[in-house]
């Protein structure tokens, strides 16, 4: 018996997202919507599987629904993107992060991530043989102190992964952020990978900064982007990612052998649906509502929430209620006040306890109201 990562149990979304249904809680935790995607989509599938769209797309996905999403991209970020040769369509943000770190990192590559970071990251640097350089960023604030950073990068450094809008943490990167970014890399091979899942949820005015709009770092990224957050249907698994062609082409050597390609009814629907501008322009405002009635509900708690800057992610920090670490209270408060939230230390190698957990708003109003009632509660 062997195992390739020993160190690496079931993710914290499962464990939370089970101990909610076993305890009849409200599900805070795992990052999803409780209300359905729009029926206008249901019926572009439906209408597209009817009319017989049921075999393989094309490996890289469908050339219409890439032609969309270089309009988009270059309507927000002002970057002109070949749709044929830089953009694929993958089976969620998720399979897009495996196949960029499977295409570029080989045994003994360093990888710089940020923690909190999301769990797939590590695993799968691990899974091939790369060494994972960790830079912790501390709650409340997130900062990243960028002489760290460049104390740990070297020439061993193969790739560098932002994660923007931050999950759990809510934080955006800030413009000197990415000038420091792009002042660290400029005279290295060094490539970035470019976790954007959540770029259309940034909250009060704020307005994205893709790495895409970065004319310093665009040739060295790949950007990964995900239709699950943005349609509200995270069970449709569908993404992409955007890369130049050199990079790109790597990219789908893996990208084939993996899935090949993916799901064709759903990327006609997406295709048709993503020609209203507004589905995207509006969501910043659709997910501000929510994040701001969990906040006013939170401050009649004794939850400290931490106001995020983007993602459906509130990090809210117990510390006054309790000392218990964090799976301990987010079990204890799933079982007793039926809220289930993500322990943060989950997002750090070391468990490092700051006796925060994260709640997921992307919920229905009343969900929010029943939520914050039984929070309100917590003694
Ligand atoms: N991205 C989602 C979250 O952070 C979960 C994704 C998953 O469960 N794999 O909650």
């Amino acid at each position: 018996i062997f195992s390739k990562l020993p160190d690496t149990q079931a993710s914290i979304f499962s464990i939370m997202s089970e101990c909610a249904a076993k305890e009849n809680a409200i599900n805070l935790s795992q990052g999803f919507p409780d209300f359905d995607c729009d029926p206008k989509l249901i019926s572009f599938v439906n209408q597209y599987m009817t009319a017989g769209n049921n075999q393989y797309a094309p490996m890289a996905g469908l050339l219409s629904l890439r032609e969309t999403i270089a309009e988009k991209v270059n309507f927000l970020y002002q970057k002109p993107i070949n749709p044929d040769l830089e953009i694929t369509i993958t089976a969620g943000g998720t399979q897009a992060i495996f196949t960029t770190i499977a295409a570029v990192i080989q045994t003994g590559d360093e990888v710089i991530i940020f923690e909190p970071a999301y769990d797939s990251y590590r695993p799968t640097i691990e899974l091939f043989g790369g060494k994972v350089v960790a830079v912790k960023l501390k709650s409340p604030e997130f900062k990243i102190d960028w002489e760290e950073v460049k104390s740990l990068f070297s020439e061993r450094t193969k790739l560098m992964i932002i994660n923007n809008p931050n999950n759990p943490s809510g934080k955006c990167l800030t413009k000197e952020d990415v000038l420091k970014l792009e002042d660290l890399v400029e005279q290295s091979n060094c490539l970035i990978l470019s976790d954007e899942v959540y770029e259309h949820l940034v909250f009060d005015g704020r307005k994205h900064l893709s790495l895409l709009s970065s004319t310093r770092l665009a040739h060295r990224t790949f950007v990964i982007a995900s239709f699950g957050k943005l349609i509200h249907a995270t069970g449709w698994k569908i993404g992409y990612v955007i890369a130049p062609t050199e990079l790109m082409i790597e990219f789908r050597k893996v990208h084939q052998f993996l899935v090949f390609s993916v799901n064709t009814p759903i990327q006609y629907a997406i295709n048709d649906y993503l020609k209203d501008r507004n589905v995207y322009l509006q969501l910043n405002d659709f997910f501000q509502k929510k994040r701001d009635f969990l906040l006013e509900g939170l401050s009649g708690s004794r939850l400290k929430a931490i106001v995020p800057e983007g993602t459906y992610f509130l990090l809210a920090d117990y510390s006054d209620l309790s000392e218990e670490k964090e799976l301990t209270f987010a079990k204890r408060i799933t079982s007793e006040y039926k809220v289930a939230t993500i322990p943060v230390s989950a997002f750090y190698k070391d468990s490092l306890d700051q006796q925060v957990v994260r709640l997921c708003f992307a919920k229905k109003q009343e969900t929010l109201e029943k939520a914050i009632e039984n929070l309100i509660r917590i003694k």
